[in-house]
């Protein structure tokens, strides 16, 4: 009977991006009739490629890194076939370089326990010392007894005495690259919670990355999955808004009006608060990322290399990342992306792309100048932890908003995979009651 009743539910899902889509493949697999409307003229939101002219390639907006402990997204992506659209490292590998130290790397060993092999892996390293070992205890220790408050990293790392090398070498870099936030302003429980899953174990820790643009490797897969199971998808179809009347979701969007028994709203919080006509203001950070193709470029050392003191955060080679061999075919360039996390936007333009040339010129001691460079700033590409204020929303309408709170997982592949999912089952159950 309740079975019954939801199957002849209609839904409607509004953003297009990995929640929308993820909510989408789990109601329509409950038997749910879902209408899934997306502003843009495609699908996947931040996680998205476009065509570069100038190189006849697919670009991702920014590379995108997956962990081991993204248990949902893996799964999800199983079930989408894409699984081989993802190049894992047998064990955490972070390649790391600065001008005085040059290459070396954080590499916990294999064959012993992670507990054991990550504080040996940051004592091996260049400049760092036994003074590690006591500090990954103790930050171990700390980690379920962080306050879920409002204590940003800086302080909680300093007060727990956890040395400058430490800080700079290892959680300076996790911290931007997964919070996109930097020591100073991250929260420190969510941190706390982030370094938890990550190292739970080997598996977790490794680092994972799409072997294909993000539209091909992630996007379409999913998009196929969700038509497979009867979903509609109206692409190029902004919602302009939603309301409930009378026990039923009335939505206005692009191409009409359109009734629904309930809708979830899988945006992140700054356009969830446009569409429901809020001004109340939300706190984002930018990702920059700094795309340059060069003739007769070497490989990197490393698939991704984290600058340490530089502007440029980490840089990608994408040619080596996308396994394209470029002996194959003389005219081909090397991609190489430098992304900027949490970036100020204090240096842009031309100094920027110079300034990014430089540095990637010093790590490999090659001087070239690319055959062509494309910035991409993602001006609200995370929507940042803090307290964000609790908006009832009316009957029906289903909250599956970026908006982490204190504790919570930052703006990632996985946490808007959990919001989709979590979004689904309270649907699901609203609509069997
Ligand atoms: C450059 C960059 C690099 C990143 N790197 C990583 C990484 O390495 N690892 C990681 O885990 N995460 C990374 N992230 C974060 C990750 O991409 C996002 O957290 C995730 O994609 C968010 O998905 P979402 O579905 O919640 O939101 P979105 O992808 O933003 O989807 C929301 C969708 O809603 C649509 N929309 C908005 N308003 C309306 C409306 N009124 N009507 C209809 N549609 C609407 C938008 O067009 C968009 O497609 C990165 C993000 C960026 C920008």
């Amino acid at each position: 009977m309740q079975a019954k009743k939801t199957a002849n539910s209609r839904v409607s899902i509004i953003g297009g991006g990995l929640c929308g889509l993820t909510a989408a493949i789990r109601l329509a697999r409950r038997g749910v009739q879902i209408e899934l409307f997306e502003a843009a003229p495609a699908l996947g939101g931040r996680t998205r490629s476009f065509f570069e002219p100038h190189v006849q390639q697919q670009v991702d907006n920014g590379p995108h890194l997956l962990s081991g402990a993204y248990e949902h997204t893996i799964a999800l992506l199983d079930e989408a076939g894409a699984s081989e659209n993802i190049h894992w490292q047998d064990t955490l590998r972070l390649a790391l370089w600065d001008e005085s130290r040059g290459y070396f790397d954080l590499r916990p060993a294999s064959l012993l326990p992670l507990a054991l092999a990550l504080p040996l892996a940051c004592y091996a390293m260049p400049e760092h010392g036994f003074s590690d070992i006591t500090a990954i205890l103790k930050l171990a220790r700390q980690l379920k007894q962080v306050a879920h408050d409002k204590t940003c990293v800086k302080p909680w790392l300093e007060n727990m005495g956890i040395n400058q090398a430490m800080q700079r070498d290892m959680l300076e870099p996790l911290c931007l690259g997964i919070m996109n936030e930097p020591l100073e302003t991250a929260n420190a429980a969510s941190f706390a919670r982030v370094l938890r899953e990550a190292f739970a174990n080997h598996k977790h820790a490794r680092l994972g990355w799409f072997t294909r643009p993000l539209s091909e490797a992630l996007i379409e897969p999913l998009a196929a999955l969700a038509l497979q199971l009867g979903v509609n998808v109206h692409t190029g179809c902004r919602v302009r808004s939603v309301q409930s009347d009378a026990g039923r979701v009335v939505m206005d969007a692009a191409k009409g009006k359109h009734t629904f028994d309930a809708a979830i709203i899988a945006l992140p919080l700054r356009a969830a608060w446009k569409l429901l006509g809020s001004d109340e203001p939300v706190h984002t950070r930018r990702i920059s990322n700094i795309h340059m193709w060069f003739r007769d470029m070497p490989a990197l050392v490393y698939p991704f290399i984290g600058g340490i003191g530089t502007t440029g955060q980490w840089f990608f080679d994408i040619s080596s990342q996308m396994q394209r061999d470029l002996r194959k075919n003389s005219d081909t360039l090397r991609h190489i992306c430098c992304v900027i996390s949490a970036d100020d936007g204090q240096l842009h333009g031309q100094p920027l792309q110079e300034k990014i040339i430089s540095e990637l010129a010093r790590m490999t001691g090659i001087a070239r100048t690319p055959e062509f460079v494309r910035t991409v700033s993602e001006h609200h590409a995370t929507t940042c932890i803090a307290a964000h204020p609790n908006q009832a929303l009316q009957t029906g309408l289903i909250n599956a908003f970026e908006a982490p709170q204190a504790g919570e997982l930052p703006a990632t592949i996985e946490s808007a995979v959990q919001r989709g999912q979590e979004a689904a089952n309270r649907c699901y159950i609203y609509l069997s009651r």
